[in-house]
């Protein structure tokens, strides 16, 4: 469903991403893991389409479209968008807004204009963000404002309106970063859940090695920009997570 190829990224001198290649079928939940630097939001936000990857051999396909190449968006980027769904670490909610009017929002596609779209939501639109409330356990809260929820309430909703917009893949950049610990092992069961269920591909970045392993049978590791492991989670043995981390590793 997913396809990276040599992809380079460079930021004046650093060089962000360094040759990436990677495929991810349909229905797989990928960990991406790394050290701070190594890479891991750049990747996330190229196959997003919110940075271009350097003009190059490389490109990035989804759902069997090229949605970058040369260092270009292409046309298809858009419509790619609206079955991708981008969960960042904090703020993917509009915090002056309840959580329902969040959620109903995915029935619009991605970063919608919010003014102007505070009326009368279709019946269908209603039911399908309840239903997705519901389904990552919010629903108590749908007429609360965003920014009185907590961390774990807001990375719900924003799977919920990830649900609505229909999403095929859920990118996620540290989801559970800023969450106590109780409240990302709820976000991490719910992204697996919705990978087992539903066949939703999943790819996330993660601080922590260990939700890596709990809940990844995939895991991807970049160090400087290069691709250093790919495969089983069981693969990662403590050498190898040194060999990625360097020595001060203590985090398994
Ligand atoms: P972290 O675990 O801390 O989130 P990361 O693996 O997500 O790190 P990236 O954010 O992808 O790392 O950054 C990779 C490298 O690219 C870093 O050296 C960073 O400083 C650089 N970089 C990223 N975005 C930009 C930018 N917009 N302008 C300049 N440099 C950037
Ligand atoms: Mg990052």
């Amino acid at each position: 469903v997913l396809s990276i190829r040599s992809v380079s990224k460079t930021f004046g001198a650093r060089r962000a991403l360094d040759g990436v290649s990677l495929d991810v079928a349909r229905g797989e939940m990928v960990a991406l893991i790394g050290p701070s630097g190594s890479g891991k939001s750049t990747l996330l936000r190229s196959i997003d389409g919110l940075q271009t990857i350097d003009n190059g051999e490389g490109f990035i396909a989804a759902f069997g479209d090229k949605l970058q190449a040369k260092g270009r968006l292409t046309d298809k980027v858009r419509k790619s968008r609206t079955r991708i769904g981008f969960i960042a670490q904090q703020f993917n909610l509009v915090g002056r807004l309840s959580l329902f009017t969040n959620v109903a929002l995915g029935s619009l596609g991605r970063i919608p204009f919010v003014r102007g779209l505070l009326g009368q939501w279709p019946k269908e639109t209603k039911l399908a963000a309840m239903a997705a409330l519901h389904r990552v356990g919010v629903s108590d809260y749908a007429g609360q404002r965003a920014n009185t929820l907590s961390g774990g309430q807001q990375q719900r909703g924003a799977i919920a309106r990830a649900l609505v917009q229909k999403a095929k893949i859920i990118l996620a950049d540290e989801p559970v970063a800023s969450l106590d610990p109780v409240s990302a092992r709820k976000v991490m069961e719910i992204l697996s859940e919705l990978n087992a269920t539903d066949g939703l591909t999943v790819i996330v970045t993660l601080h922590q090695v260990d939700y890596a392993l709990r809940y990844c049978k995939r895991v991807v590791a970049l160090k400087a920009g290069k691709k250093v492991y790919d495969g089983p989670s069981s693969g990662l043995d403590r050498a190898k997570l040194i060999d990625i981390y360097g020595p001060e590793f203590e985090d398994v």
